[in-house]
């Protein structure tokens, strides 16, 4: 009887944070342009970002586009732990620029999943110029391979100059599932930073979740919200679209496989980012 009561407060929760996605989080959106004080005691922390972000009703109602750049290590990357933040920025006026360092060719399909990577961000809808994929002898996909940090932020650096990049999002220090090459792509942003640090770039990395919360599905919304409020540094992005999200990761049909279909359905980075502003 027990397991029956918990697994109907189970579902419960999970509807109501379903509920809390499709209308919090357009609820939340509207608090952006509306500046109104009411949405901020609900949505606080998405207007904190914001407000770190930089100020998004001065830019969108003046028509500045920012420019945003994430830096991704491969294809699938963008759609299966990003897609939140993506969503979101690519709704509000951003512009949105991609660096992926690799074409995921462990399996030697690279070329497919650069290809897969192009469909999933015109889903996204970031602009296919301004996505670089890059296949580098020294950048190859795979565990176990170490990237050079210089080399990665060598690259950004230029990255950064050619599109004039006022803000990086990357992974944090343990990227997420752990793979070396999330990790190391997070080295390089910050070797970028430390050698750059007069340009004034602002660089938020997505905040690695322990198993439970990462496979919590939406449920983690309310947990990410209630850590947060002890961590200013952190944001939260609730996913206005999480269909759209398990529209892009389906375009890389070479890995939607059963078991990434049910990660996409039950992972919390589905439903929502926790971002952390790295520098002030
Ligand atoms: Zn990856």
């Amino acid at each position: 009887m027990a397991w029956l009561v918990v697994a109907l407060s189970l579902i419960v929760i999970w509807i109501a944070s379903i509920f809390k996605v499709f209308f919090g989080a357009t609820s939340s959106s509207k608090a952006v342009v509306l500046n109104d004080g009411k949405y901020f005691t609900f949505f606080p922390l998405v207007l904190s970002f914001m407000q770190q972000f930089d100020d998004i009703s001065l830019s969108w109602t003046s028509g500045n586009k920012k420019n945003v750049l994430f830096v991704i290590a491969h294809p699938d990357d963008e759609s299966m732990f990003f897609s939140p933040t993506i969503n979101y920025l690519a709704s509000n006026g951003y512009n949105l620029h991609m660096l992926c360092f690799s074409t995921g060719n462990a399996d030697g399909m690279g070329s497919i999943r650069k290809n897969e990577l192009h469909q999933a961000c015109a889903v996204l809808r970031v602009p296919l110029q301004q996505l670089k994929v890059l296949d580098h002898p020294d950048l190859q996909d795979g565990f176990g391979r170490v990237w050079s940090h210089d080399l990665l932020a060598k690259i950004i650096g230029e990255e950064v100059s050619n599109h004039d990049i006022q803000t990086i999002i990357t992974f944090d220090n343990y990227g997420v599932s752990g793979h070396c090459n999330h990790r190391d792509v997070r080295h390089g942003v910050l070797k970028f930073l430390k050698t750059n640090s007069e340009r004034n770039i602002k660089v938020w990395e997505l905040v690695s979740l322990n198993i439970f919360r990462k496979y919590s599905g939406p449920i983690d919304i309310w947990l990410s919200l209630l850590s947060s409020k002890r961590h200013p540094s952190k944001a939260i992005i609730i996913n206005e679209q999480p269909l759209k999200s398990y529209e892009a990761m389906a375009k890389h049909l070479s890995q939607w496989v059963w078991f990434r279909k049910l990660f996409v359905s039950f992972s919390s980075y589905t439903y929502a980012n926790t971002l952390n502003k790295i520098n002030p």
